[in-house]
């Protein structure tokens, strides 16, 4: 079921336009993505193509969100998945899952006339991590088979298949999932700075009533090590708050009681799981 809901979620258009901040990011993901686009050139030089493509960084800084705008950049079709969702009891099944990944992709860019399909895996660590011997020959399995599926694209098949992964622990991953021809570009998600964060908390003020724009300014001051998801939350609990006093308008008040409550809810979570 998990794997469904996200199905359904990725088929909501997404572009660059609206993920907030992580200029760099975005600016390395395009120049990546326009490589892989000019087929003649590649083709001509014998470029080895572009197949692999890791985002590295904290938690909820807007990687499944570049992997989204990297679909809708390609004008492919895109398909989600988590390492997570890998993980099984019996042998054999996490690798038979990656397979029907590829077969999905392949199945749904027909259908939808697109000629490639961005495949993201987040937590690609869950299954990609170092491989020790005999232990967890489950994963073995499942990351052998997306290694085999990797090597198995190729620039001239249609639909052309771009893999994007993300891991907030890069150093934990198996070394062959990096080699020259797999994940062999990474681009680093950070925390956003003050300006970014100004960027993303304007992204999901769009739909809100603020009693002035200046106040975001302010919270993005104010919100110094926050990720976008927490910013989100930020806004979102603003305006509960700001509903809870029967008011039209979010105020200072209500903003700087919801930064106090993500931030005291990331305590609570981290003193919890320590
Ligand atoms: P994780 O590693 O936990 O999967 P992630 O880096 O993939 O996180 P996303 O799933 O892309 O993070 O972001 C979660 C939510 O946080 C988004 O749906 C969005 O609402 C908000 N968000 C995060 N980063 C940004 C951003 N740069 N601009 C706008 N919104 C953002």
């Amino acid at each position: 079921r998990g794997i469904q809901a996200k199905k359904e979620a990725s088929t909501q258009m997404l572009t660059f336009e609206q993920i907030g901040g992580q200029e760099r990011a975005k600016r390395e993901l395009v120049e990546a993505l326009d490589f892989l686009v000019k087929k003649e050139e590649i083709a001509r030089l014998g470029i080895r193509p572009l197949k692999g493509i890791l985002l590295t960084g904290p938690p909820g800084t807007g990687k499944t969100l570049l992997a989204k705008a990297a679909a809708q950049y390609t004008d492919s079709v895109f398909l989600a998945a988590s390492g997570s969702e890998f993980v099984e009891m019996y042998v054999g099944v996490g690798a038979s899952r990656i397979r029907d990944l590829f077969t999905e992709a392949r199945k749904k860019a027909a259908k939808a006339g697109k000629s490639a399909a961005v495949i993201f895996i987040d937590e690609i660590d869950v299954i990609g991590g170092k491989r020790d011997g005999g232990q967890q020959r489950e994963y073995d399995q499942t990351l052998n088979q997306l290694l085999t599926e990797m090597d198995g694209i190729h620039t001239s098949e249609a639909p052309r298949i771009l893999i994007m992964a993300a891991t907030n622990r890069k150093e934990m991953l198996d070394p062959a999932l990096l080699r020259p021809g797999r994940f062999d570009r990474h681009i680093g998600v950070e925390l956003p700075d003050v300006k970014g964060r100004l960027h993303i908390l304007q992204i999901h003020a769009k739909n809100k009533p603020l009693e002035s724009m200046e106040l975001l300014d302010r919270t993005a001051a104010e919100t110094f090590g926050f990720s976008g998801a927490q910013l989100e939350s930020v806004m979102n609990e603003a305006a509960i708050y700001a509903m809870r006093d029967n008011l039209e308008v979010i105020g200072r008040s209500h903003l700087t009681s919801a930064i106090d409550k993500v931030m005291m809810g990331e305590k609570t979570d981290r003193e919890t799981t320590d």
